[in-house]
């Protein structure tokens, strides 16, 4: 068992199952001093935890912790279930934070027919029966005949293959027509956009040179629930220094605008977002005093009948208080890069991850794992790295990291941020601020009304994450 204080005087013990019980400062002395007098109604809860071991522990219990322990793995070991293809670099805004490097040229920016060919049938190397194949850029749409030919490429062959297939595409929407959501009805494809908040907040973080980015994202949302389905969208926004000051108004306008979901995001430190940071960045404190009051007003909806979930809160309590991990890429311990996700790039390259690709545009290309339609030998080599580098069990930092039943390292972000994937675990940015968010959750189980703990038992069910990525 491993003990954290996650806020004064309160103390959660935590087993290697991540099974957890919040224990006052008179419990834990006992238990560090291994006191045998513990109240028997206690001794029974800690020992159905796994948080203190019997003497006379039997076989029934040893299995059922190994397959308490292989539900929380399921996810990394059941081969790639994300495919991000990345069809165009192309893209009409220039926002400050973006991750990637952008451009209205095509050349040298788009997907050759080639290589997006021989990604599509990559994809059923995957071993997983369910499959998500999700569209990024740049902006996917700009380039719909090359989406078009994938999709219809990856369900010719399905035809035989007979996956359960779900397609996304990560989109600001100004170009969707009403000829392309027929096709995606038709396709079983979900859109996925980004609302930063008010139209003039968005449009100040997300420009176009006609100053209404808002406003047509809006027309194409309400375009795409009119001739797809009501549920066909679903947004995501990026905190910036400027969203800061209106954790209320933005999701008081994810409410207006009838989401059920939003997903309260830090600035990324990757490409664009890096070298802007001294302009738009902000510190952990600042975030998470923003996030604590966004998930505060999120719940306050919900007192009040407004079903809207909070992703990055849904995301720890899955960890928390779900038998099933809900398979979030950046929290899988060992890594879930290049392993349950994959990502086929405009460059004709493979990455492990979304931020992988992104690194690369900012000249760091040590996590690129092979060309589309090479040989398969350097995948081994940069799985091999990322895997040695956010086991948990043999990482400092989180060998004795109360939470490292949930969480690890991320070797994707510290080679973003100190140029080397092994960067000690406790000066990441990844650290910091998950130890915030688990402690902050924590502190909110240890007070919640009834109802508040059965909306987050609602929230932690994982079918909510499948597909679920880094959309842009
Ligand atoms: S990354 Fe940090 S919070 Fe996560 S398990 Fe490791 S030490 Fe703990």
């Amino acid at each position: 068992m491993r003990a954290r204080r996650f806020a004064p005087l309160k103390y959660v013990g935590i087993s290697t199952t991540g099974d957890w019980e919040f224990l006052n400062e008179q419990t834990l002395a006992m238990l560090e001093a291994q006191h045998a007098e513990l109240p028997i109604d206690l001794t029974a809860r800690l020992l159905s935890k796994f948080l203190i071991e019997s003497p006379h522990q039997g076989n029934g219990t040893v299995l059922l912790k190994k397959a308490r322990l292989g539900a929380k793995r399921a996810t990394v070991q059941s081969g790639t279930t994300l495919h991000i293809i990345v069809p165009t670099l192309q893209c009409a805004h220039s926002c400050q934070y973006c991750q990637v490097s952008r451009s209205l040229e095509s050349v040298g920016h788009t997907m050759s027919t080639e290589d997006l060919d021989a990604a599509c049938d990559l994809i059923f190397d995957s071993p997983s029966r369910t499959l998500t194949v999700e569209f990024q850029g740049g902006d996917p749409l700009l380039r719909f005949d090359l989406v078009e030919r994938a999709i219809l490429r990856i369900q010719q062959r399905n035809a035989v293959e007979q996956r359960a297939i779900r397609f996304v595409i990560a989109s600001t929407l100004h170009q969707l027509t009403s000829d392309m959501c027929v096709f995606f009805k038709a396709h079983n494809v979900y859109l996925s956009t980004s609302i930063d908040g008010p139209a003039w907040l968005h449009n100040k973080n997300r420009p176009i040179r006609e100053k209404d980015s808002y406003e047509r994202t809006w027309s194409s949302i309400d375009l795409a629930r009119r001739l797809i389905s009501a549920d066909s969208v679903s947004a995501l926004m990026t905190t910036t220094r400027l969203s800061l000051q209106y954790p209320h108004e933005i999701v008081d306008e994810y409410v207006r605008l009838g989401f059920r979901e939003i997903f309260i995001r830090p600035l990324s430190s990757y490409g664009f977002a890096k070298r802007n940071q001294a302009k738009l960045g902000y510190s952990i404190d600042d975030f998470m005093a923003f996030y604590d009051t966004a998930l505060e007003r999120v719940l306050w909806w919900n007192a009040r009948g407004v079903e809207i979930r909070e992703v990055y809160a849904a995301i720890i309590v899955n960890k928390l208080l779900s038998t099933f991990d809900a398979g979030f890429v950046d929290l899988q311990s060992p890594t879930g890069a290049g392993v349950g996700v994959l990502v086929y790039n405009y460059d004709g390259y493979i990455y492990p991850s979304d931020e992988a690709r992104m690194l690369a545009e900012t000249g760091d290309q040590s996590l690129r794992m092979r060309a589309i339609r090479g040989p398969a030998d350097k995948d081994v080599h940069v799985v091999t790295q990322l895997r040695k580098a956010s086991e948990p069990d043999s990482v400092d930092g989180c060998q004795t990291c109360a939470y490292h039943a949930y969480c690890g390292p991320n070797p994707v972000d510290a080679q973003a941020q100190h140029g080397s994937m092994f960067a000690p675990v406790r000066s990441t940015e990844h650290c910091a601020r998950h130890l915030r968010l688990f402690d902050g959750m924590f502190e909110r189980l240890s007070t919640a009304s009834e109802d508040q703990l059965d909306l987050f038992h609602s929230w932690a069910q994982p079918a909510f994450m499948r597909g679920r990525v880094c959309e842009k």
